[in-house]
């Protein structure tokens, strides 16, 4: 008799419903099963589920790929990995064989797959995963750091893209997890002044408690003035975490200075000022996943030099996935652990 496990099945037009299903077994020569300790709810997860649909996922698979768990069991093939390890998802799963994989640029591969978008994910008891998708990382790493490795990877791959200095003086608009994942990273990097942008008080207030230089509410303050301000001539980094934001990061920044577009809405098409970048002399760079960071990630986790489980602030059992989800869609959370 097959053990079961019930998770919660992604139906299609934001519906989670709760199926008893058969525990994944070990099916290729480098699968490997591990037992899931916790996943974090991304903001991925919310687009998933809200209808209509802002990202796409297959209907019929289990969601999830910020998980943390033990390895359980493997397959014969695979190497590096011991019953007892605990891993953690690099969730993207690239084919090595397109043009774009061809040339090393991973991220832009254009026959890939992804744990818990396209294949069963980690909102589960146990996950079955190929072995190059997991990354062993150091039990004394405590599991609720462990479990932000995936947006942590996102952000560091990111940064790697905009050549930084310490002392640099960085402003990052959106103050959601992904960018006081950026402000935390900064900070530990030896940034100047790291100064976060957000319209949300508990977003702003999150990010004061954290000891962030200065949160400020563009509502109530003019961004610009205010950041030129705080650092003399403006940001010599800008990220922009939400997407659309563009137009008020050129703004920000110093003459000279650099932009890192990581923010994703394909809906959203601000006309640009194109005469800015060009008359101060700006480098607006789009960073998409990144490019090869989860070695640094797995590094800078065990060095526990940045704790990113500080923006934790809700853990709750898988039956309740779908309350993380409301809490953080409403903004009343900042990051949703989910506890097998
Ligand atoms: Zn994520
Ligand atoms: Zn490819």
């Amino acid at each position: 008799m097959l053990e079961s496990e019930l998770v919660p099945i992604f139906r299609g037009n934001g519906v989670l419903e709760y199926v008893e299903r058969q525990k994944p077994q070990l099916m290729a020569d480098d699968d490997v099963i591990v037992r899931i300790e916790a996943c974090g709810i991304c903001g991925t997860d919310l687009n998933i589920l809200a209808t209509p649909p802002a990202h796409k996922a297959t209907p019929g698979i289990v969601i999830g790929h910020e998980g943390v768990g033990i390895v359980e069991a493997m397959g014969p093939a695979v190497q590096g990995l011991q019953p007892g390890d605990r891993v953690v998802i690099a969730n993207r799963l690239t084919c090595g064989q397109c043009a774009y994989c061809r040339r090393g640029l991973d991220n832009q591969c254009t026959n890939y797959q992804t744990i818990g978008t396209t294949i069963d994910g980690a909102f589960a008891p146990t996950l079955r995963a190929t072995a190059r998708a997991l990354w062993k990382i150091d039990p004394s790493v405590p599991r609720d750091d462990a479990a932000l490795f995936e947006p942590l990877a996102c952000a560091v791959g990111s940064i790697k893209r905009a050549p930084f200095q310490p002392g640099d003086n960085v402003a990052i608009i959106g103050a959601g997890p992904m960018g006081l994942l950026f402000a935390l990273l900064y900070r530990s990097m030896g940034a100047g002044k790291v100064i976060v942008l957000d319209m949300a008080p508990y977003r702003l207030d999150f990010a004061h408690e954290m000891g962030i230089d200065a949160a400020l509410n563009v509502t109530q303050v003019d961004a610009p003035a205010e950041v030129k301000r705080l650092t003399g001539l403006g940001a010599d980094i800008v990220v922009d975490a939400v997407g659309n934001q563009i137009n008020q990061a050129i703004q920000l920044a110093r003459r000279g200075g650099q932009v890192i577009l990581f923010g994703i809405r394909p809906h959203d098409n601000p006309p640009v000022n194109q005469y800015t970048i060009t008359r101060y002399d700006l480098t607006v760079h789009g960073t998409f996943v990144g490019l090869y960071p989860f070695a640094q990630t797995i590094q800078l986790l065990e060095s526990r030099r940045v704790q990113p489980s500080v923006l934790i602030t809700h853990r709750l059992p898988l039956m309740e996935l779908e309350r993380g989800v409301e809490l953080m869609r409403t903004q009343r959370a900042m990051k949703v652990l989910v506890e097998m």
